[in-house]
């Protein structure tokens, strides 16, 4: 079997020894003589499975007890309309930050149901700064703040989390969550689509303060209510047995590790051997991020030229490493080195742009 160094942004590469043992229970789950997809999302076998999924997930991020975790079809994308249909209903204010193109796409949802107000929009500077935390203005009586700690197109996230006083903040973690430590208490909501750091595609985790959860409105279709799916603790209807499944797998696998204190430390090594990369050929390559927040999980540069970017990516392919190219939205080149992605994976590839530049600079 040759696997090769999976840089794409999501769904993207998980850990090894968590898809050996869902191939190794694929067809019989822990003698139950069936697959666990194919068992009762109210059975025995598969009630253990979200109980367990649930409870590594609290102990990983160190929630407590007045949060819900909650696990929902739809992606994050879902998420973006079922925020402000929860938390906005009748056309409530929030705050908002304009980051890059998963902000864009979630205040233009927000848009249709409340009335989010711009603090920070980054389209003057090409969404690739962002600004210092502590100069954002946060109205006291907003309802709550939105942030994208990760922008997975751009490349820009946030290092630092803005004082915003009894203000809520609602955060789309959906490219860098689990990779590291977060204080939740500054946390209302937190979102996330699970296929970066936790699991297959087809599942959003949302992480709910209990305060946020009482104000949601009442009068929601069933699946577009958090509190239907807080009081029926995400089984309201069948839920994504198997993104659950592999995503408790893989919960285990990083607690086993080190839990996210590990994680932050992979993640800073890993991106400092391509920023530095990037650097060594300053000529060469260019990274078009401002360096306070240039993003440990996606590391977008450029060459000199496009076709410079074309053959970069397709040799680099021929080399093991696939999922290299920017988003069509922005072009360039982008490695996206998420919690499962071997720090040998990103030597290979600093290596490979070493050895490029140096032919080609
Ligand atoms: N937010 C961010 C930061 C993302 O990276 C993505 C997907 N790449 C989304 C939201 C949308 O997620 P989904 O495809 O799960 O709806």
């Amino acid at each position: 079997m040759a696997r090769i160094f999976n840089f794409s942004a999501g769904p993207s590469t998980l850990p090894l020894p968590v898809l050996e043992r869902v191939r190794d229970e694929m067809v019989d789950f822990q003698g139950s003589g069936m697959s666990l997809i194919e068992a009762s999302h109210r059975g025995a076998d598969y009630s253990k499975v979200h109980e367990s999924a649930g409870a590594l997930m609290r102990e990983l991020l160190g929630l407590p007890a007045n949060y819900k975790v909650l696990f929902l079809q739809g992606g994050a994308t879902l998420q973006f309309a079922m925020i402000p249909m929860n938390l906005l209903a009748g056309g409530k204010p929030c705050d908002f930050t304009v980051t890059g193109t998963w902000a864009k796409k979630a205040i233009a949802d927000t848009k249709k149901v409340g009335k989010p107000r711009v603090i920070f929009d980054g389209a003057p500077e090409a969404f690739m700064t962002l600004p210092d935390p502590a100069s954002l203005q946060v109205d006291p009586a907003t309802t709550y703040l939105h942030l994208t700690s990760n922008e997975t197109i751009g490349g820009v996230q946030w290092h630092g989390w803005p004082d915003t006083g009894k203000v809520p903040i609602v955060c789309d973690m959906s490219s860098d969550f689990l990779s590291r430590p977060i204080p939740v208490e500054k946390f209302g909501l937190i979102y996330a689509g699970a296929q970066k750091n936790l699991g297959p595609a087809g599942m959003a985790v949302v992480i709910i303060r209990d305060d946020l959860l009482e104000a949601c409105s009442d009068d929601l279709p069933a699946y577009l209510s958090y509190k239907v799916h807080a009081a029926e603790d995400s089984l309201y209807n069948t839920p994504p047995v198997f993104p659950i499944w592999v995503s408790a797998l893989v919960l285990e696998h990083v607690k086993a590790n080190g839990g996210l204190v590990w994680a932050e430390k992979l993640a800073t090594q890993r991106s400092q051997m391509l920023y530095d990369m990037i650097a060594k050929h300053g000529g060469f390559y260019r990274c078009p991020v401002a360096t306070h927040c240039r993003s440990k999980m996606n590391v977008v540069w450029r060459l000199p030229s496009e076709e410079l970017e074309g053959q970069f990516i397709k040799e680099a392919k021929a080399a093991g490493m696939s999922g290299l190219k920017g988003h069509r939205s922005v072009g360039g080149c982008r490695a996206s080195i998420y919690n499962a992605m071997p720090v040998e994976g990103t030597k290979a590839l600093a290596d490979f742009m070493d050895a490029f530049a140096r032919k080609h600079g």
